[in-house]
């Protein structure tokens, strides 16, 4: 920590970089990371169905798929929409497209079809990829190859002709590589930018902290969805320390927690990527055996103490690694290591070659060790800001350019962070964005609803289920039932609100902005249980 500039900075030694100004893609970067493997070593595993993709046929695919693409036409800057089911088709698009220097702008699948063609608008996608039960949510107008055409399985076969993407095609590691979808620190959801040094520097920083797994412990499940940025870090770090990434596909995300320790059990897997409330249910389940689990990768919204502290109780072999990160901050920030997993309660240290300050939310004056304040985040992952929206950005990042969390952290005198708690709007259920101002807009677009406010509430399972207060017409009937089902029928699930409660008015600002601090005053925390 140095005083005099408020600055944190990590305590792991910098990784070193390749100069920034050298041309260089990620799918480039990683690949050279690959340490010597067998040939029948697999890349990706499909967790169900068992079908395996080796680390050669796994790239010889890739680059005769950015070749095909490239000779239709797509071009280096271009935005390519991905509506996919997680499959092994998903990594080898992602590392096509950015051979080309095309931007991957992944999506859940789940997305009802006006949230696809907002999303699909926001990123300037000029192409999509999906599968024949997703390309109908896909707006008119937007050109999409299917994954599942003949078409495209013929275009992963080599034509043998030694054309090589990667050497005519030029990337610069300041070109975006992915467009994340977030709603950040305010309102509605934004494109964020997210440039291959991001994830270039993350994965050399992978390779330091963790170095390559041991032999025969190469096998780690991926059970963050691909089109999360979680997911797409994941299928990059999985190349550069040569594991296999089995991947859960949803047959496995549907069978819910025993889907996923089933799969842990079966492909007897040495990592795991999990959100909390998986955590939370592994903590709880008597019967969950992980035999052959070393470390478990775990972020993207609050454990709870006591979840962490069972975990350890029954897992005691089980690392339990804990990472603090967001979309724009390019993944994970901070990082809790092996030796240093006993910490329970912290999100982790800093991660080599980044920066961090905790200042004062109101005055943004930098703040000390173990002093309260929002945490800020500068380093190469940090996004290069929100397609196409300047106001945005200039909320987002302060005048030196470090990026804003909008989470109220503190940082202990041995480089732990804390988060406690959000100052920002964003709800997480389950490890998902659920942005209050999408749904306070879709509950306005219901005549008999006056005014109305969204707002997280603490959940065991989920972390947190969106609740809203709805001010209603006067004389109006509208019930509970009805409120609710209005706005399932126009959301993902995910994003569906779990509990409605009828207040008179909603606190707002003299300038109409919901006070949303004084939102838990209407609500009696432990009364709402669904
Ligand atoms: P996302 O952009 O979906 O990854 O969400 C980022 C946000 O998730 C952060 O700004 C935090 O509010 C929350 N978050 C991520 N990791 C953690 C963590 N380890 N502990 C607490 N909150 C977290």
């Amino acid at each position: 920590y140095s005083a005099a500039t408020g600055t944190f900075r990590s305590l792991r030694p910098p990784v070193p970089l390749p100069p920034p100004e050298a041309p260089l893609s990620l799918p480039a970067f990683v690949a050279s990371l690959l340490p010597s493997l067998p040939p029948a070593h697999p890349a990706f595993l499909d967790a169900a169905t068992g079908e395996s993709l080796s680390y050669p046929a796994f790239l010889s695919r890739a680059r005769a798929l950015a070749g095909a693409l490239r000779r239709r036409g797509l071009a280096r800057g271009d935005v390519a929409f991905v509506l996919a089911p997680a499959g092994l088709d998903v990594p080898v698009l992602y590392f096509a497209l950015l051979t080309l220097g095309a931007v991957v702008c992944p999506a859940n699948p789940a997305l009802t079809p006006a949230e696809v063609a907002h999303l699909a608008a926001l990123s300037g996608a000029s192409v999509a990829f999906a599968v024949s039960r997703t390309a109908a949510k896909l707006p008119p107008g937007l050109p999409a190859v299917l994954l599942d055409s003949d078409e495209f399985r013929a275009s992963l076969q080599s034509n043998g002709g030694g054309d090589d993407t990667a050497s005519i095609v030029t990337v610069r590691q300041s070109d975006t590589a992915a467009i994340q979808f977030s709603s950040g620190t305010t309102g509605r959801v934004k494109a964020a930018a997210l440039p291959h040094r991001g994830f270039i520097a993350m994965a050399a920083g992978a390779r330091a902290l963790f170095g390559r797994p041991r032999p025969g412990r190469e096998r780690t499940l991926l059970t963050a969805p691909l089109f999360h940025s979680m997911g797409f870090a994941f299928v990059m770090r999985g190349v550069a320390l040569g594991q296999t990434t089995v991947v859960a596909t949803d047959a496995v995300a549907r069978a819910g927690v025993k889907g996923v320790v089933a799969a842990a059990e079966r492909w007897a897997v040495a990592e795991m990527t999990a959100a909390p409330p998986l955590v939370v249910a592994f903590a709880k389940d008597a019967t969950c055996r992980l035999p052959a689990l070393e470390r478990i990768i775990c972020g993207g919204a609050p454990l709870p103490v006591s979840a962490a502290e069972r975990f350890r109780r029954r897992f005691p072999d089980v690392d339990l690694c804990m990472g603090y990160g967001s979309t724009e901050g390019g993944g994970i920030s901070l990082m809790i290591g092996r030796e240093e997993c006993a910490h329970v309660g912290s999100s982790g240290r800093i991660s080599e070659n980044v920066e961090v300050k905790i200042v004062d939310p109101d005055t943004g004056k930098p703040l000390g060790v173990g002093q309260k304040g929002e945490l800020l985040v500068r380093g190469p992952a940090v996004m290069s800001g929100y397609v196409g929206d300047e106001e945005a950005n200039a909320a987002t990042f302060d005048s030196e350019g470090w990026l804003k969390s909008g989470d109220l952290c503190y940082i202990d005198q041995d480089g732990f962070l804390f988060v406690v708690d959000r100052l920002k709007e964003l709800i997480k259920y389950k490890g998902y964005q659920v942005p209050p101002a999408e749904l306070e807009l879709v509950l306005q677009s219901l005549p008999e609803v006056v005014d109305a406010a969204v707002m997280p509430y603490p959940h065991e399972e989920a972390g947190q289920i969106p609740i809203a207060l709805v001010v209603r017409q006067p004389g109006s009937k509208v019930t509970e039932a009805q409120v609710m089902d209005h706005v399932a029928k126009r959301v993902a699930p995910y994003k569906k609100i779990r509990k409605v409660l009828f207040v008179d008015s909603i606190p707002k600002s003299p300038a109409g902005k919901i006070l949303r601090r004084q939102l838990t005053n209407y609500v009696q925390f432990g009364t709402v249980s669904r």
